[in-house]
């Protein structure tokens, strides 16, 4: 699942990451009116940060993957003899 930041270039400042784009937009928007008068700072943005599912995954989730695909290759391998 991707992570959503803004960053005004101007203020050098990065906000902390957050789930949606919307809420992303909402930093922005209230950054821009707050500290620019409603301006667009040049160069500013929202990034998305995407993350592997593999690393979001728990543990358990990772023992899953791991036996059923095991359990596929065991059966393919059944099944060419
Ligand atoms: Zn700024």
């Amino acid at each position: 699942m991707p992570s959503f930041a803004y960053r005004c270039q101007q203020c050098r400042t990065t906000w902390p990451r957050v789930l949606t784009h919307e809420e992303a937009v909402g930093a922005r928007d209230s950054h821009r009116d707050h500290v620019h008068g409603g301006g667009v700072p040049d160069g500013d943005g929202i990034t998305v940060h995407r993350t592997e599912r593999w690393a979001e995954a728990d543990d358990l989730e990772r023992w899953i993957t791991v036996v059923l695909v095991a359990v596929v290759l065991l059966v393919l391998a059944y099944k060419t003899l």
